[in-house]
């Protein structure tokens, strides 16, 4: 059943249904107070009616009276003389009176029967009656009936006295002496106020003796339009209730399409909702559950909206972490992109609002920021600090909230992983996500360490820590590539230890190595920052110098040559060992330089450093030549 239907069975039940009943039993009501009324109207009438029939009694009894003391008559009662008795009665019938009936009943006397004298109209009624006595004693005469008025003009004097519809009948046949012919039915007993059987009447019966044993019965009838209402209260009362209805009925009207836009709202509400709009409200206006009912589903709506959004942001997370697995894939094995990747997914992961990654190696301390503001630095140093001290990382100021947590491994990795936010303190579940990342962080820097050891090693000479030669020509290859670019000269010293085999063969070869790695600190102590001293193999290192040219080579060259030349090395024996040095010292220039070019000219000028007596420097500029 529609909300509409349901309304209308609704305002059909609680206002239609009792507003009918209320008309019925009002007019129920009035009809019954009407009823009343003509009762009571009924019973004073009945009264009135008795008052004239008392009345017409009363008039007949004068006329009997007179009657009684009649000479003749009672001279025809002595004699018993029937037939002067009903001349003589006969006479005294009006006009002589206004007896209208006469009859005259002789008592038996002797064996004479009883025996009855009726004169006059054998319909009139109401009669008086009186007892003859004979005058000077010897019983009663004749007992005498005088009735003064017929049914018809009775009838005529009731129906002007009441104003009701009269009827006379005779007992017990019922028959209709005068009045009205009505189809009355069974009537109420004497002298009550009821209603007839039959038909719409309300009568009251008021009952006479007659004649000899005959009684007649006086009906007064009120019809059922005098009992009904009169029609102006009728229209009165209809009219009320019609106007009722039609209120409640717009009444109704305006509340149930409130309600239906009410609802029909909310409805529409819930298919936006179920099309996943969220942007339009539904409209709340005051404060019915209705009303409420719209608010909780706003309410909702926003809830889901911002839920929608989480997800989104969720996914926008997801999106961003699996970019970082690619980007950790690429930047493997480099400490610094490393360190940014773990810093932003710390971030990220725990909804910071910046944080930092920080490992110290032996000799350096790196960092990586996300999100960095400069506000957050002494926050995430407090919670370092409680770190070292051996708490946990949270620390918060005011608003302003930390998470630190250590980065570590077996392997002597030490660091930290911190992160803040304002709003939010941090909690146990950011901690463990934090540390998760940190310990996957430590494992791959630990592997970067082992990497760049490798590296290292790979391009390390083991007895003096020096480039090797692998280096040295990758070394030469980027200097050639800037000198070439910057126009500048290049320049290199090979220098070669004199008769080196003759101090193996003297000392021995530990003694030798040990000389080879004090002629190698020699060097890197007597280079400059940029120049980049090797170990080309067996005894000969080289010194490559950029942007150096054959003078700036042959000044350097000499400082080396006579610092080494300066060294003692001690042997186990005690004895002091010393070393002098043969250098080549070439120098290239302009576009035609190449790292084969300047190693050949270096080296030409190493053999001819040895040829002419060793322990001396010569040098070979090929870089004017070039130009
Ligand atoms: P010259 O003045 O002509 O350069 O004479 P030299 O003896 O230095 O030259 P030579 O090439 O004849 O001998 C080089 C020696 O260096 C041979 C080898 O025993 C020695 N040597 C090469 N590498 C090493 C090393 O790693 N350790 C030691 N102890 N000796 C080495
Ligand atoms: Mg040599
Ligand atoms: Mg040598």
């Amino acid at each position: 059943m529609s909300f509409r239907a349901r309304l209308n069975l609704f305002f059909l039940l609680l206002v239609v249904v009792p507003l009918v009943a209320v008309g019925v039993v009002l007019l129920r009501t009035i009809d019954g107070a009407e009823r009343g009324k003509v009762e009571a109207a009924l019973v004073s009438e009945g009264r009135a009616a008795s008052a004239l029939l008392a009345e017409q009694a009363e008039e007949a009894g004068a006329v009997a009276a007179e009657i009684a003391e009649d000479r003749t008559l009672a001279a025809a009662l002595r004699e018993r003389d029937a037939a002067a008795i009903r001349e003589r009665a006969g006479e005294l019938l009006a006009p002589a009176t206004d007896a209208r009936r006469i009859r005259i009943v002789l008592p038996a006397r002797g064996r004479r029967p009883a025996a009855a004298v009726e004169v006059g109209s054998p319909t009139a009624l109401l009669p008086a009656s009186r007892t003859l006595v004979a005058p000077g004693g010897g019983g009663a005469l004749a007992r005498i009936q005088i009735a003064t008025i017929g049914p018809r003009a009775l009838a005529v004097r009731l129906r002007r006295l009441t104003g009701r519809d009269v009827q006379i009948r005779d007992l017990p046949s019922g028959r209709l002496l005068a009045g009205d012919a009505r189809d009355t039915g069974r009537l109420p007993a004497p002298g009550r106020v009821g209603t007839t059987g039959r038909g719409d009447w309300t009568a009251v019966v008021l009952r006479q003796p007659g004649f000899g044993t005959a009684r007649q019965e006086v009906v007064l009838l009120a019809s059922g339009t005098q009992v009904r209402a009169s029609r102006s209260d009728r229209f009165a009362l209809l009219g009320t209730l019609a106007l009722f209805l039609v209120l409640a009925a717009l009444g109704a009207l305006v509340v149930s399409r409130s309600l239906q836009r009410q609802v029909g709202a909310l409805l529409e509400g819930a298919r936006r909702l179920g099309r996943g709009e969220f942007d339009e409200e539904i409209p709340t206006s005051g404060t019915d559950e209705l009303s409420q009912l719209a608010g909780a589903f706003n309410a909702m709506s926003q809830q889901l909206r911002r839920r929608i959004e989480e997800l989104g942001d969720e996914r926008e997370r997801l999106r961003s972490a699996i970019r970082r697995i690619g980007e950790t894939f690429a930047a493997n094995l480099d400490r610094e992109g490393l360190l940014e990747i773990v810093a932003s997914a710390a971030v990220d992961a725990v909804r910071a609002d910046g944080g930092r990654a920080v490992v110290a190696t032996a000799d350096a301390r790196e960092e990586a920021l996300a999100g960095w503001s400069d506000g957050l630095g002494p926050l995430l140093d407090a919670a370092e600090q409680r770190i070292v001290q051996g708490h946990d990382g949270f620390v918060s100021d005011g608003d302003l909230h930390g998470l630190a947590v250590p980065m570590g491994s077996e392997a002597g990795i030490r660091g930290f992983v911190a992160v803040a936010r304002r709003g939010e303190p941090f909690t146990a579940a950011d901690a463990e996500v934090v540390a998760y990342l940190s310990g996957q962080a430590a494992v791959s820097l630990e592997n970067v360490g082992r990497h760049e050891e490798a590296e290292r090693e790979a391009l390390t000479d083991p007895l003096t820590g020096l480039a090797n030669r692998r280096r040295f020509d990758e070394l030469l290859r980027t200097a050639v590539d800037r000198a070439q670019r910057d126009g500048q000269p290049l320049s290199l010293l090979v220098i070669d230890l004199d008769h080196f085999k003759s101090i193996n063969d003297r000392f021995g070869h530990q003694t030798g190595d040990a000389v080879l790695r004090e002629v190698a600190w020699v060097l890197r102590d007597g280079v400059r920052g940029l120049d980049a001293p090797a170990r080309l193999g067996g005894e000969e290192f080289g010194v490559l110098l950029p942007a150096t040219d054959a003078e700036g080579a042959l000044m350097l060259a000499e400082r080396l040559r006579e610092s080494v030349q300066r060294l003692r090395v001690v042997t186990e024996d005690g004895l002091q060992i010393s070393v002098t040095t043969s250098i080549g010292a070439g120098t290239v220039g302009g576009l035609g330089a190449t790292g084969a070019s300047l190693v050949a000219v270096a080296d030409g000028a190493l053999y001819e450093a040895k040829r002419s007596g060793r322990n001396r420097t010569v040098t070979a500029d090929e870089s004017a030549d070039a130009e």
